[in-house]
């Protein structure tokens, strides 16, 4: 059961628990279901399914991919499930970092997700463990693309939706470059979205929302942030790879179009 509200939520009937184990970070729960495969929860809450996976994971990565020419490098914070370094592997890159803080989470992850161990095999791919904010302070390196794929704003995430982690990210962009971020629910983190508006519209000359649905997270309707210092979001400069199950070009333009609850909070 995952509580949206002290008395709302989410529940998963199942008899099928394939891992529960507590890691320095958190608690990862693993379980299978008769309906949504695979689903794993840190925290006592849904990060990912394997039936919905592709709904978050598509409009995490494809918009940013999309408006860059080329891009070659791309790095992941968090994402330890995997379902964005698959979908950024599918582009023709010179590889993809991913940062992940807990090793567990990779561990639990490669064992129960299919997908994961098979991307981890990839030549392209590369593992860090390590937490993704210091990762950006201290490496030298940077990126066409960045993609945040953090959980909720609580625990080790936390300090992935802070001004202090965005500027490191304006940093270690490429000129050219453009970072998209899972920004969370509109129904729940509405009041975050105001003062983050106003401070990545301080750093970046494009800073943008958009909008996109997962079935298994609170609310059902998700809030991700585009920045760049100069792809325009409506500029779409390359085609989707082929055998998506959501995102492509019209799904992308009508992302960016904001619902007003949205829009009166971002300005
Ligand atoms: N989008 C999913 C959601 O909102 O439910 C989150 C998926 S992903 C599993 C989130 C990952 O971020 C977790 O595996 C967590 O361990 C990792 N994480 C949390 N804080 C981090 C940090 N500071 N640096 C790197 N990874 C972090």
């Amino acid at each position: 059961m995952e509580f949206h509200t002290p008395s709302t939520g989410l529940f998963f009937r199942t008899d099928k628990i394939l891992c529960s184990r507590t890691s320095a970070f958190q608690k990862i729960e693993v379980f299978d279901h008769d309906f949504y495969g695979k689903v794993l929860f840190l925290d006592g809450l849904v990060q990912t399914t394997e039936k919905d996976e592709f709904y978050y994971h598509e409009m995490l990565v494809h918009p940013a991919m999309a408006c860059h020419s080329s891009p070659e490098s791309i790095l992941i914070i968090g994402g330890g499930d995997g379902g964005a370094l698959r979908q950024a592997l599918s582009y023709p890159v010179k590889h993809v970092t991913l940062v992940e803080i807990d090793s567990e989470v990779i561990e639990v992850c490669r064992e129960f997700l299919p997908w994961l161990k098979v991307c981890l095999k990839d030549k392209r791919a590369e593992l860090v463990v390590a937490d993704g904010n210091d990762f950006l302070a201290q490496s030298q390196r940077n990126f066409d693309v960045i993609l945040v794929d953090s959980s909720d704003p609580v625990g080790p995430s936390a300090v992935l939706h802070q001004k202090d982690f965005f500027r490191k990210i304006k940093k270690r962009l490429n000129p050219g470059g453009v970072a998209a971020c899972q920004a969370g629910s509109l129904l729940l983190h509405g009041p975050s979205f105001h003062g983050k508006s106003r401070f990545l519209k301080g750093f970046f000359k494009v800073a943008r929302f958009y909008v996109g649905p997962v079935p298994t997270y609170p609310g059902g309707t998700w809030v991700y942030n585009f920045v760049s210092d100069t792809a325009d979001p409506m500029e779409l400069k390359r085609k989707p790879p082929a055998g998506l199950r959501f995102y492509n070009q019209d799904v992308h333009r009508a992302a960016f179009a904001l619902p007003n609850v949205l829009k009166k909070l971002v300005g």
